[in-house]
């Protein structure tokens, strides 16, 4: 199942990347079909450290070859020749962190993986990585069944993190065994008080078998105590709106959840990935640890940069449409979430998608904010979010842009250089975009399966013309035409921690 493509690799660089679980390969193709060829003529190419105008060749699923100019003579026969001219080619953009498959207690999150990789394509990303998470009492290998057979129905790549919500004899065998296995080199930990949390003493046997395995350990830190005791003093005082959601879990919960992270993995010698950083106080605390020396990523989400706090604190229900945990901070945090993006303290940009309807789901907490079902919807629009408000507002530039939607993250969880840049021998993901086209966001003609968005009304410049997922249209004028089961899981070889 699990093919390497043998291609050479420096010494001492890691080809980080084993390959892929290819439906192609259950059923192998008919020998007399042509490869697909695709030549995408006359855009400027972006990478995030690179801006130039060539011709990209793809052939197979990867890219074949790349020139100021290819003529028709050059071609394959039955190439397929898409006009750039004016456009940009970006590679595919990668989501780090996203919830498709995503259960929580009376619900789950409504998309599946055929309609949030659509969504995701629609919008220029081309692979995605979801979190396989076993419940307590669940062992792990019930958890990797669970979320790989559905992800056999996904349009674009699919990689998965681990989450480690249990740590003894009974799981360790099996997480061991889905690291080294089944290619999934990351852990997600919880220090908030969710059902998939865990403590302080599994905390740190997490980080010591990560530094073992070689994983990066991926993080959410809010601590839980505080969320237990301050939830319990508002219900007690009847403070049960979805406005009492922020109080629960102010700036200081995250920071100080931040902090001890950074301590467990300074003292452990081990690096780590903090996921949707959503304030300052948290970003001071990452600040001050790598000038300790802790090696620590971190990523923050597009509703972060865009959106804040009086989006939840009016007495309507509609609040819940933007309950998620860390919650909307105040607007004095974008400017510092937006220059850490353009510095290089922020990593990676993700949008934890959960889609939860507003109409039969995240009204579970109607009579009380601790049962509203937490996450927003984002998968598809987070590309043109960033374009606009980064790129177009001159916040960031467009290798930067490059860098926190794609690059980083395939350097970071061990896809680079196969995914997270444009050359040749790289997969033929491409994303090629055409920076005149206007649109509003609308829940209404969404293809993400959920009743909002959160960025209703939000005016965005930019859109994914073409996409491919290695070599194959997905997308094509803006309409999708991508084929069921053609993304494949991810198999990892080594997590490239730093870099
Ligand atoms: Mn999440």
């Amino acid at each position: 199942m699990i093919f390497c493509r043998g291609r050479s690799v420096a010494p001492g660089q890691s080809l980080g990347y084993l390959g892929l679980v290819r439906r192609s390969l259950l059923a192998p193709p008919d020998s007399s079909e042509i490869p697909m060829a695709i030549l995408i003529r006359g855009g400027e190419i972006i990478t995030a450290s690179e801006r130039y105008h060539g011709d990209v060749l793809c052939e197979g699923e990867e890219i074949a070859r790349i020139a100021p100019t290819i003529r028709d003579g050059e071609l394959p026969t039955q190439t397929t020749i898409l006009d750039a001219k004016g456009k940009l080619v970006f590679p595919g953009f990668i989501d780090p962190h996203t919830h498709v498959y995503l259960p929580v207690s009376g619900t789950e999150a409504n998309d599946d993986f055929a309609s949030a990789t659509r969504a995701a394509l629609l919008g220029g990303t081309t692979c995605l990585f979801d979190f396989i998470g076993p419940a307590k009492d669940e062992a792990p290998f019930a958890a990797l069944e669970a979320w790989e057979s559905r992800a056999a129905q996904a349009f674009c790549d699919v990689g998965f993190h681990l989450a480690v919500t249990r740590l003894d004899e009974d799981t360790e065998p099996e997480i061991r065994s889905i690291v080294r296995d089944h290619g999934h080199r990351s852990f997600k930990v919880y220090l908030a008080n969710y059902a998939v949390g865990i403590d302080d003493d599994t905390l740190f046997r997490t980080l010591e078998l990560a530094r073992e395995l070689e994983v990066l350990t991926m993080a959410h830190c809010e601590n839980g105590a505080l969320i237990k005791g301050l939830t319990r003093r508002l219900r007690a005082d009847g403070k049960l709106g979805p406005r009492w959601h922020y109080h629960s879990r102010p700036p200081r919960v995250e920071a100080v959840g931040t902090a001890l992270l950074l301590a467990f993995a300074e003292l452990l010698d081990v690096d780590v990935y903090l996921v949707h950083v959503s304030c300052a106080e948290a970003l001071d605390e990452v600040q001050r640890a790598r000038l300790r020396g802790v090696r620590a990523s971190v990523e923050t989400l597009a509703q972060f940069l865009l959106l804040d706090r009086q989006r939840t604190e009016v007495d309507d229900f509609e609040a819940a449409k933007h309950i998620a945990s860390p919650p909307l901070r105040d607007a004095e945090n974008h400017a510092v979430l937006w220059n850490a993006l353009a510095s290089g303290a922020i990593d990676t940009l993700a949008t934890d998608h959960a889609p939860f309807d507003f109409c039969g789901q995240k009204d579970l907490g109607a009579d009380d904010f601790s049962c509203i079902p937490n996450g927003m919807p984002g998968v598809e629009d987070r590309i043109k979010l960033l374009y606009t408000h980064g790129v177009c507002r001159g916040r960031l530039n467009l290798n930067r842009f490059v860098d926190v939607c794609s690059t980083r993250a395939a350097k970071l969880f061990g896809l680079y250089p196969h995914k997270g840049t444009v050359q040749p021998g790289a997969d033929a993901d491409l994303v090629v975009w055409d920076p005149r086209h206007r649109s509003i966001i609308s829940a209404e003609h969404q293809a993400m399966k959920v009743d909002y968005n959160a960025f209703e009304g939000f005016s965005v410049e930019g859109r994914a013309e073409h996409v491919t997922v290695r070599g194959e249209l997905a997308v094509r004028d803006g309409a999708f035409c991508g084929t069921p089961g053609r993304g494949a899981i991810l198999r990892r070889t080594l997590s490239t921690t730093g870099g």
